[in-house]
C-alpha cells in the first residue's frame, strides 16, 4: 500500500463542508465507541459496530448525509481503538493499556470505493454524498493516471494548519531491484549524534525543534496575548486576532515536524541503498520519552519515524531491516563481550578487561549488529514476527500523517 498526498483547491463553502463531513466522522467514531461501553461483556465484534452506523444514519440526519462507507470507515476507526486496547490486554503489556478515548480533535475523514469519482484527466476529485463537497482540484506532482482506479482502496480528507489535502491509498506492493553491495551495518539511534554505526561513521543531530524553539515561543506567546479568559468565561468566542495567530503558531509546528520527516527519510534512504542488511535497536521510544529529562530531545529526534522509513524503504529495495532487543547494547564490551558498566555522560567506551577503547555509540552499534545477524540467521526478515511498522501505518488507521508518503525523488 502506498499512500499519495494532495493539497486540495477549493471554495470556502467547500472547505466548510469537508470539516462538517470530519465532524460527522468524528461523532460516528465516538458513538461507536459509546455502543461498545454500553454492551460490554457482550461478544459485540466490529460487524456490529457496523450496522450500528445504520441506526445512526437513521436517527441522526447530518450522519445519514455522509457517504455509507464513509461512515463505516468512522466505525472501523472506533473498532481499531477497541481491539488495540483488547490486544494490549492479552499481551500484558506493562503499564496503561490504551483505554480507548472519545475523540475530539479529529482531522480526517476516510472514504472507501464510493462516494467520489475523479475526473477524466485525474487531476480533480468530486465527492457526491449529501456532504456536499463538490468538485476539488488536487494540487501536486503525483500521477495518478499511473493506476487502476480500483486499485484506489481508500480516500481520505485532512485539514492540516495550512488547508486541506486529500490522501489516496493505492494498493501496490513496490519492489526495486538493488544491486547487492555486501555491506552489512548496525546502528545506533543516539542523541549526541542522530545515528552512529559499526563503522564509526556518525550523523550529527539536526535538532529541527531545538533550532525553532525561539521562534515557536514567540509565536505561541503571541497567541497567548490574543486569548481573552473573560470571554472564555462567557463562552464567546475568541477574537479574530487570536485565531490567526493560532494558525500562525501551529504552521510553524507543521514546518518543523515536516523537516524532521525529510530528514528522516533521507538518511533512512542512503542506509538502505548502501547496505544488504541493516540492524537497529527496538526501542521503546514511548517509555523513553516518559523521561522529562530526555522527552524534548528523543521526540525531536524522531526516531520512530525514522524506523517506520527504514523498514518501509528496506521492504521497497530488499535490504533486510532487523530489529535487536536493546538491553545492554552500550554496556556490553563489543570485543570481548564483558559488561562495562557507564553512565549516559561517559562518552567513550573503554574496556578493562581486554583494553578495547572506542566511541560509547560506536561500540553500541557494532552489539546492535552482531544481535542482528545471530537474529537473522533463524528468523527472517522482521525478526519480531509482527508487521513491519511501515505497513501498519498504511491501513491509516491513525488520525494524524501516514509515515510512507512517497515524495517524488525518490
Ligand atoms: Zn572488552
Amino acid at each position: 500500500m502506498i499512500i499519495y498526498e494532495f493539497k486540495v483547491k477549493g471554495k470556502d463553502r467547500q472547505y466548510r463542508a469537508i470539516d462538517d463531513a470530519i465532524r460527522t466522522s468524528q461523532f460516528i467514531q465516538n458513538k461507536c465507541l459509546r455502543f461498545w461501553m454500553d454492551n460490554k461483556g457482550t461478544s459485540l465484534n466490529r460487524y456490529d459496530l457496523n450496522k450500528h452506523c445504520a441506526v445512526l444514519a437513521a436517527e441522526f440526519p447530518f450522519a445519514d448525509e455522509l457517504n455509507s462507507m464513509a461512515r463505516q470507515s468512522a466505525a472501523e476507526r472506533a473498532w481499531s481503538a477497541i481491539a488495540r486496547f483488547y490486544d494490549n490486554c492479552k499481551k500484558k503489556v506493562k503499564g496503561k493499556k490504551g483505554f480507548p478515548q472519545f475523540k475530539r480533535h479529529c482531522r480526517s475523514v476516510e472514504y472507501k470505493t464510493s462516494g467520489w469519482k475523479l475526473s477524466t484527466t485525474r487531476k480533480a476529485i468530486t465527492f457526491s454524498d449529501k456532504k456536499e463537497i463538490g468538485t476539488l482540484k488536487l494540487k501536486g506532482t503525483y500521477d495518478l493516471n499511473y493506476y487502476d482506479i480500483k486499485q484506489i482502496k481508500r480516500v481520505r480528507l485532512v485539514r492540516r494548519a495550512d488547508g486541506y489535502y486529500a490522501q489516496f491509498a493505492v494498493d501496490i506492493d513496490l519492489k526495486v531491484e538493488k544491486v547487492p553491495t555486501g555491506q552489512v551495518v548496525g546502528i545506533d539511534l543516539g542523541l549526541k549524534y542522530f545515528i552512529a554505526d559499526d563503522k564509526g561513521n556518525v550523523e550529527q543531530s539536526p535538532q529541527f525543534y531545538r533550532k525553532s524553539l525561539k521562534q515557536l515561543n514567540r509565536a505561541n506567546r503571541k497567541k497567548s496575548k490574543k486569548y481573552d479568559p473573560k470571554k472564555k468565561k462567557a463562552q464567546q468566542p475568541q477574537s479574530t486576532n487570536y485565531h490567526k495567530a493560532k494558525i500562525r503558531y501551529a504552521r510553524k509546528h507543521l514546518r518543523v515536524s515536516r523537516q524532521r520527516k525529510e530528514y528522516c527519510k533521507r538518511v533512512a534512504y542512503s542506509v538502505i541503498q548502501s547496505n544488504d542488511l541493516v540492524a537497529y535497536e527496538d526501542l521503546n521510544v514511548k517509555g523513553l520519552v516518559r523521561n522529562r529529562h530526555l522527552a524534548k530531545s528523543i521526540s525531536d529526534a524522531g526516531w520512530s519515524t525514522f524506523r517506520s522509513w527504514l523498514e518501509y524503504l528496506g521492504h521497497k529495495y530488499g535490504s533486510v531491516t532487523v530489529a535487536v532487543p536493546p538491553h545492554n547494547t552500550s554496556q556490553n564490551c563489543s570485543n570481548c563481550g564483558q559488561k562495562v558498566k557507564k553512565s549516559l555522560s561517559t562518552r567513550t567506551h573503554v574496556c578493562p578487561h581486554c583494553g578495547f577503547v572506542e566511541d560509547r555509540d560506536v561500540n553500541a552499534a557494532i552489539n546492535i549488529l552482531t544481535r542482528g545477524l545471530r537474529t537473522v540467521g533463524h528468523t527472517g526478515t522482521y525478526a519480531w514476527g509482527d508487521l513491519p511498522s511501515w505497513a501498519i501505518g498504511a491501513n491509516l488507521s491513525s488520525n494524524g500523517e501516514s509515515t510512507n508518503q512517497e515524495s517524488p525523488s525518490l
